[in-house]
């Protein structure tokens, strides 16, 4: 298969941590360009400042990883899918469900290839979990996802904003771990948002689910965790209890416990070169689709303004 020319918009943290790294160790993919407002740039590496200079003035590509926040992703998608490119969408994958149906529509139209890539989900006990969980009962489900928002999203504004998703930007990360190793598909029952005085998203936020054979779920996420954090899912069945910790990265199960090397960025650019030679899409909204629920049915209350 030939190499996939590969542009990176929105040269931000994730971008820089994770993307270009595993861009670097792929052969399936060479970078081909970069876009980014405000960003120097990677030496060596032709850098513009929107896409459409990109389109303008740019080498050729096959494909772009979109890493910016969610709120510009889709009129991004969308250029770049109306000029028959394939698309990574880093989680979430839009700002609304209705701007991912018109990207699936729009990747059909245009024989191209969406991924919409939960990264989580390449976490290295995530399969090994699905596949414990599916011979058994589950009894119960608990979700902890607490960390520190200084630490881990330093002056990102567009958090706090209107699609930015506050709390859930990563407690999306657990729903899309659990919608992978759970086999039933989970209902929204209540969800108590957190919203600071001075914030247009949540600082925390605590959910009640049940899957479709009404087993509970419950989920406790906040950002203002100081100390260890956690990113840890316990599953109780009836051959003991499954706990996924380090954000799916540590299993342990009775009797035994595994911690893979980390091979998340390098397993989901595989997956999006497997779907680009074989024509194919990947979308998946469920995690999206909770978030949304909560938002719509969630009660809210206010707390104390955040300051960064
Ligand atoms: P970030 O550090 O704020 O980076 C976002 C970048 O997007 C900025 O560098 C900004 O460019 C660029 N950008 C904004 N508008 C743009 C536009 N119209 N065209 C091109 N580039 C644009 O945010 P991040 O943490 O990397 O997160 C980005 C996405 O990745 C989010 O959806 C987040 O949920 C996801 N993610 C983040 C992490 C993490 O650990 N941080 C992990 C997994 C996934 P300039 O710098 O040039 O202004």
């Amino acid at each position: 298969m030939a190499t996939i020319r590969l542009a990176v918009i929105g040269l931000g943290k994730i971008a820089r941590d994770q993307h270009l790294p595993a861009i670097a160790g792929d052969e399936g993919f060479v970078l081909a360009a970069t876009v980014s407002p405000d960003n120097a740039g990677v030496t060596g590496v032709p850098h513009f400042a929107s896409l459409d200079n990109l389109f303008a003035a740019g080498p050729a590509i096959d494909a772009v990883a979109l890493c910016t926040p969610p709120q510009v992703r889709f009129d991004l998608a969308r250029a770049a899918l109306d000029r028959g490119l394939h698309v990574l969408l880093e989680k979430p994958p839009g700002a609304t469900l209705g701007e991912v149906a018109a990207l699936v529509a729009a990747a059909e139209a245009s024989g191209s290839s969406l991924f919409t890539a939960w990264h989580s989900r390449y976490a290295a006990g995530v399969e090994p979990a699905r596949a414990w969980l599916a011979a058994r009962r589950i009894d119960r489900v608990r979700i902890v996802w607490r960390e520190d928002v200084r630490v881990w999203h330093p002056g990102q504004d567009w958090i706090w904003q209107p699609g930015g998703l506050g709390v859930f930007d990563p407690g999306i990360n657990a729903l899309s771990i659990v919608t992978r190793i759970l086999p039933r598909p989970l209902l929204l029952q209540d969800a108590l948002l957190s919203f600071p005085a001075n914030r247009a998203a949540p600082i925390a936020a605590e959910l009640t689910l049940q899957d479709t054979a009404g087993t509970p779920v419950v989920m406790d996420l906040d950002f203002r965790q100081t100390g260890p954090q956690s990113w840890d899912i316990v599953v109780e069945t009836d051959s003991g209890t499954l706990t996924l910790s380090s954000g799916g990265a540590v299993l342990a199960l009775p009797g035994q416990s595994r911690h893979d090397a980390d091979r998340e960025y390098p397993a989901l650019y595989r997956h999006f070169a497997e779907l680009i030679a074989a024509g194919r899409s990947d979308v998946d909204v469920a995690p999206l689709r909770l978030v949304a629920d909560a938002f719509l049915c969630g009660r809210r209350v206010e707390v104390a303004p955040f300051v960064d």
